[in-house]
């Protein structure tokens, strides 16, 4: 029976293939009409005999990097004298549709881009509509060329044939190019490689902003760049050719194999052992992989040959935004960098690369940036519109619209003048292409982080949430827990209600409030935020706790200030308790002699981890009380441990310890859900050890997916418990 049929797509649809794949089925069912992308989404009207089946298809087989929320149908009049299925122009009213993110280069543009018959052979842009820059490039939905940086490059007539060949697979590809007519490299990839192999240091424009890039294999030219970007020990990502390269320096499993190869292509953090690694990531056992994700990579590559191993990193000063900008990256670069290489298409937003690590076969993640943003993490009801301004370190931005939450790009540290920027302009940014005014405005509990302070000047109601509620929230929110849950947090610092520092910390989640149950037994931190920087202080102040005063000279003799610190702790002056985990972490690191000095956040703790190889449990190495875990006996035993023993010691006795303390709380509130978050789970044999432990116990064990354990992830927390108050 001859039907019409008028059908509403919502979700991520727009910039993935989906027209097209609309199209190809219109033309398999014989059916007239029309698709177009509108500030919803998408909106098809089919007319033919076949629409059930049409409809059917869609369903079970949409494109492949779409994401389908919702899909409405209703029957409607048929029209007279239709005589096809067309793609018609879009609808540029704002709405709910949501902005794709970029992808790899795929397969087939690949063969393309090394086929010498190909019109885009060596084309260093070359792209389709299942791959290629998509977040970085829009200016504003819906997707089409002409709001995006691609505006600038009209197409030439063979991209336009493409463009509008229902058979080709650049049918309606909006950001489609060739070298006749798209974005044009400022030196050729072959001179780029030949500097690099000359030992010159690159800064290359790439997808979401500028890279250095340098033969990782080249010592000289490794320290060289270290030098230049004043980061003596901090690891740098390495890119590879291609898996079999990887796979010669590191276990690989199937899913650290498919997070490599995935089309997000993130960094993924890897045992690996090379001769190189040492100089790239100094005292570490685990170093961070990317495979190529854009065209320019893989030509790279295809000239420098595919035992070559990149050093990759970010082109920017210490602690600033990444570049974007051509002529910022000539003023910053030029010190730095050897050659710049540019190409005449703007960047219009910044993204990082994202960091994974794989733990216990699940990737957890360390920033998450391009390749996941602006994907939604949907939510188990519809909340208020909240703008939640995240913490002060490793900024994200959360905004909810309808039930779902969006979480922008890793920001920064909101301590310089260019990352306040950066965090103003996501904000308008994001709003817009969201097209929501939030209710409310939700930040953190410290009363003078940057975030706080703007937060009351938006105009609009405020919400401050304590920094370990928002962390444990952050994954009830995401995994839509609806029942009570423990959280166990283990963090660096979060402000108080009572305004005290603290970083262990055990709650309980019962929609919407959290309540405080323990933490862990606070340690004076000697000079105040000094102390996180130098873990030699809190290797003393354990010494203290334990009334070791007299070993502390001894220890502590290659540090000149040691004599005015063990004053300032044994008259407790300018010495705030706090309850840090990681300071904890911190304080294992110095007595074991692994690392004094924090040069980079979290070495102290990243080497300790480093030197595991199995953890073992000492039973007589914590006290706890329902309201407090005290590792004190642990700390007593390491001093006599050399440092393979100490860290084995250090992490399985922690992880009992917490997990006996998790235990006990679970049995007396009857809650059998624990959450785990907080910068300290990204630490591999702490989570695992826990998790095993809790789970013999019956525990189910919950950690975040979707968004970094650690502040990377604040704002979605925020945002809910803001939401729910709210409501
Ligand atoms: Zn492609
Ligand atoms: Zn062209
Ligand atoms: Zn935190």
């Amino acid at each position: 029976m001859m039907q019409r049929l008028r059908i509403g797509v919502h979700g991520c649809v727009q910039g993935v293939g989906f027209r097209p794949q609309v199209y190809q089925l219109a033309q398999r069912y014989r059916l007239t009409g029309w698709v177009k992308n509108t500030g919803d989404g998408v909106v098809i009207e089919v007319q033919g005999v076949q629409t059930q089946a049409f409809l059917s298809t869609l369903r079970r087989q949409p494109p492949r990097l779409a994401n389908i929320t919702d899909m409405t149908v209703e029957s409607i009049v048929t029209v007279e004298g239709e005589a096809d299925f067309q793609i018609i122009m879009s609808d540029a009213t704002p709405g709910s549709a949501q902005m794709p993110a970029d992808v790899a280069v795929c397969e087939d543009c690949l063969r393309e881009l090394f086929d010498p018959d190909s019109r885009f052979y060596l084309y260093p842009f070359i792209n389709c509509t299942h791959c290629g820059p998509r977040y970085s490039i829009i200016h504003r939905l819906p997707y089409d060329r002409q709001h995006t940086a691609m505006a600038a490059f009209p197409m030439c007539d063979a991209c336009l044939t493409d463009y509008r060949n229902p058979h080709s697979r650049r049918y309606h590809a909006q950001a489609i190019a060739c070298a006749r007519c798209g974005p044009q490299l400022s030196l050729s990839i072959e001179q780029v490689a030949r500097q690099i192999q000359a030992g010159q240091i690159m800064a290359l424009k790439s997808l979401g902003g500028y890279q250095l890039i340098a033969d990782a294999r080249q010592s000289t030219v490794v320290n060289r760049l270290r030098h230049h970007k004043q980061r003596m020990d901090k690891p740098f990502a390495v890119m590879m050719a291609n898996m079999a390269a990887v796979s010669q320096v590191a276990e690989l499993d199937d899913i650290k194999r498919q997070q490599l190869s995935s089309e997000q292509r993130p960094i993924v953090l890897l045992q690996a052992s090379a001769p190189y690694t040492t100089h790239i990531a100094p005292e570490l056992n685990r170093l961070g992989v990317m495979l190529p994700y854009t065209p320019v990579h893989h030509l790279l590559f295809h000239y420098l040959g595919d035992d070559c191993v990149l050093l990759v990193t970010s082109a920017n000063d210490k602690g600033q935004p990444l570049i974007i900008d051509d002529d910022q990256a000539h003023l910053q670069l030029h010190s730095i960098a050897d050659g710049i290489v540019s190409y005449n298409r703007p960047i219009v937003s910044r993204v990082d690369d994202s960091v994974v690590k794989v733990i216990d076969e699940r990737a957890i993640f360390i920033r998450r940036a391009r390749g996941f943003v602006p994907d939604p993490i949907e939510l188990s009801h519809t909340v208020p519109s909240v703008l939640a301004l995240g913490g002060h370190l490793k900024n994200t931005i959360c905004i909810t619209r309808d039930n779902e939450a969006f979480v922008s790009p890793h920001i920064g540290d909101i301590d310089n003048a260019q990352t306040i920027d950066v965090l103003h302009d996501t904000i308008e940014r994001w709003l817009n292409y969201l097209a929501v005014t939030p209710e409310c405005v939700a930040c953190d509990l410290h009363p003078d982080f940057y975030t706080t302070q703007l937060a009351r000047q938006l105009g609009k109601p405020t919400q401050a949430v304590q920094h370990h509620h928002a962390h444990l929230a952050a994954v009830v929110a995401e995994h839509q827990i609806q029942q009570p849950c423990l959280g166990l947090i283990l963090d660096g610092y979060g402000y108080g209600e009572q305004g005290e520092a603290l970083g262990g910390e055990l709650l309980l989640y019962q929609a919407p409030t959290v309540e405080h149950l323990g933490c862990l037994r606070p340690l004076p931190l000697p000079g105040g935020a000094q102390a996180a920087k130098e873990p030699w202080r809190m290797g003393m102040s354990v010494l203290q706790q334990l009334d070791k005063l007299t070993d502390v000279l001894a220890r502590y003799t290659h540090q000149p200030l040691a004599a005015q610190v063990m004053a300032l702790l044994q008259q407790q002056l300018y010495c705030p308790p706090s309850s840090s985990a990681g300071r904890l972490f911190d304080a294992a690191s110095s007595l074991l002699g692994v690392c004094h000095v924090n040069r980079y956040e979290g070495q102290a703790a990243m080497r300790l981890e480093s030197l595991v190889t199995e953890p073992v449990v000492l039973t007589e190495g914590w006290r706890r009380t329902l309201t407090q875990l005290d590792v004190l006996p642990l700390m007593a035993h390491l001093l006599h441990c050399d440092s393979v023993t100490g860290a084995n010691v250090f992490h399985g006795t922690l992880a009992a310890a917490l997990a006996d303390w998790l235990l006990l709380w679970a049995r007396q509130s009857c809650v059998n859900l624990v959450v785990l978050a907080g910068g300290c789970m990204v630490n591999q044999p702490l989570v695992t050890a826990l998790r095993a432990h809790c789970q013999q116990a019956g525990l189910t064990v919950l950690l975040p997916e979707r968004l970094p354990p650690n502040d990377g992830g604040l704002c979605l927390g925020q945002a809910w418990l803001a939401a729910l108050k709210r409501q």
